[in-house]
Order: C-alpha cells, then sequence, then structure tokens
C-alpha cells in the first residue's frame, strides 16, 4: 500500500534529520498519543517519522510502537465509513 500524496525524498531528508538527533539522545515522541513511559526515544530503539492525521504534514520522530498503532486507528476509521456507505 503506497500512497502517492508522501514524497519519498522529503521522507529521506527527514528520517536523516531526525536519526541524527536520536542518536545524540535528543529525539522526542511527536505522536499526539505516546503509548511509552516517556517521549524520550532511546538512540537504537525503533522509531519513525510521523504524519499528522492528514497524511501530509511531518511532525516528526515517533516511537515505532506509538506510530504503527495511530496508524492501525487510522485505518480502522476508514474500514467504518466505507461499511456505513455499503
Ligand atoms: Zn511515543
Amino acid at each position: 500500500m503506497t500512497a502517492a500524496k508522501y514524497n519519498t525524498r522529503e521522507h529521506k531528508n527527514q528520517r536523516r534529520h531526525w536519526a541524527r538527533i536520536i542518536a545524540k539522545g535528543e529525539g522526542y515522541c511527536a505522536e499526539p498519543i505516546c503509548l511509552m513511559e516517556e517521549r524520550w526515544i532511546e538512540p537504537g530503539t525503533p522509531w519513525h517519522v510521523c504524519h499528522d492525521p492528514t497524511g501530509t504534514h511531518y511532525i516528526g520522530p515517533g516511537h515505532q510502537r506509538c506510530n504503527v498503532s495511530e496508524r492501525n486507528n487510522r485505518i480502522n476509521e476508514r474500514k467504518t465509513k466505507s461499511s456505513r456507505s455499503w
């Protein structure tokens, strides 16, 4: 599943930018809902570049766990909407 609106070059730049910050131990989870005990992203742990709910703006890095859960919520929402129109 690939969304055409994602600019992959921009994504790579974002990833490189935040990777440097996280490696220094200065990265914090940008997800509105953080599932971890603290927002600090420990260097070497899995993380993602997060988007706002529209998927058009990068909001910063996030723990892998928080990012995956946010994406699942979005998928569930879409499912509910499509079943309603049916
Ligand atoms: Zn988090």
